[in-house]
């Protein structure tokens, strides 16, 4: 079986395939060999099926298929076709699904393929579309337990933020409210091919029970977030007046109401505070 995390290896299956990386499809390859084995084992402790994003050569996808009882990758980049013919042929318990992530129907995907299994995403993520793929996962309302992915340091950072500190913004609230977060390790930029600019690290995702946790309507919830976060350095008022168009004093009465102080930060809010603002803004907010 050969080593895909090896470099030499590595470019002597690509060149034979006459495969050529895409830097517009964020095709950075992992060549360190401790990475793979540790994200399947953490996308693996809960699920028996996993489905993997932008499967690449296949070093990922192997460790996965080691472990699951089934693994489905989904990978946009049809020239990659031979090369993970050759790569995954000893595993039968792999499928390989040519398409965008973004424009398959994944709950048809689990449907048709994955139907009655404890499933996990797993996937070194493409950084171009890093957290649309994440948004979209988690806003499809998929079975899934949970998602353990490789991101970049900085989006790991914002995305496993906790809520009141410096470092959170709309997204870090937008996945608290689907999943429980944590920053599993990072990983240095010198373990792909070609090395990216910046480093990464892996997260993971816990979706489990997770959803009736805040009682609030996810559409106000949205909105509130979004507009809170939507210029940095201004205080609350500002942004939500500016963002819910509502003028500064009905902002003022809504946060007296909710116990918040009038000159706070949106990065300084808990969750609690928000759904408390997205409950009372619900019938204005437009
Ligand atoms: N898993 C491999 C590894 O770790 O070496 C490759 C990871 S590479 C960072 C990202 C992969 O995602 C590439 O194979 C790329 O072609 C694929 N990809 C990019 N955009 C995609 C999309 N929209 N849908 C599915 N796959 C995508």
């Amino acid at each position: 079986m050969a080593d895909l995390s090896n470099f030499k290896t590595l470019c002597a299956i690509l060149e034979r395939n006459g495969f050529n990386l895409k830097k517009s499809l964020g095709q950075n390859f992992l060549i360190d060999p401790t990475v793979c084995p540790q994200m399947a084992d953490e996308a693996c402790a809960d699920a028996d099926a996993i489905i993997e994003i932008g499967p690449g050569a296949g070093v990922l996808t192997v460790e996965l298929a080691k472990r699951a009882k089934k693994v489905v990758s989904i990978e946009i980049d049809e020239k990659l076709r031979p090369v993970l013919k050759e790569t995954l042929a000893e595993y039968d318990n792999v499928e390989v699904v040519f398409g965008d992530v973004m424009k398959i129907d994944l709950n048809k995907l689990i449907d048709d393929k994955l139907q009655g299994m404890k499933i996990a995403v797993c996937a070194n993520l493409p950084y171009y579309i890093t957290s649309p793929i994440i948004m979209m996962l988690l806003e499809s309302n998929l079975a899934i337990e949970s998602i353990t992915v490789m991101v970049q340091k900085e989006a790991a950072d914002r995305l496993c933020a906790e809520m009141g500190t410096r470092e959170c913004g709309a997204v870090t609230a937008a996945v608290r409210f689907y999943c429980t977060p944590s920053l599993l390790f990072n990983v240095p930029r010198d373990s792909f091919m070609p090395p990216p600019k910046v480093d990464s690290a892996v997260i993971k995702l816990d979706i489990s029970g997770k959803e009736k946790e805040y009682d609030v309507d996810a559409v106000s919830f949205f909105k509130v977030i979004k507009a809170a976060f939507s210029m940095r350095r201004k205080t609350l008022v500002n942004c939500l007046s500016n963002g819910l168009k509502m003028d500064k004093q009905a902002i003022y009465d809504i946060l007296d109401s909710c116990e918040i102080d009038r000159n706070a930060r949106g990065e300084q809010l808990s969750m609690e505070q928000f759904t408390a603002i997205a409950n009372t803004v619900k019938k204005d907010v437009k």
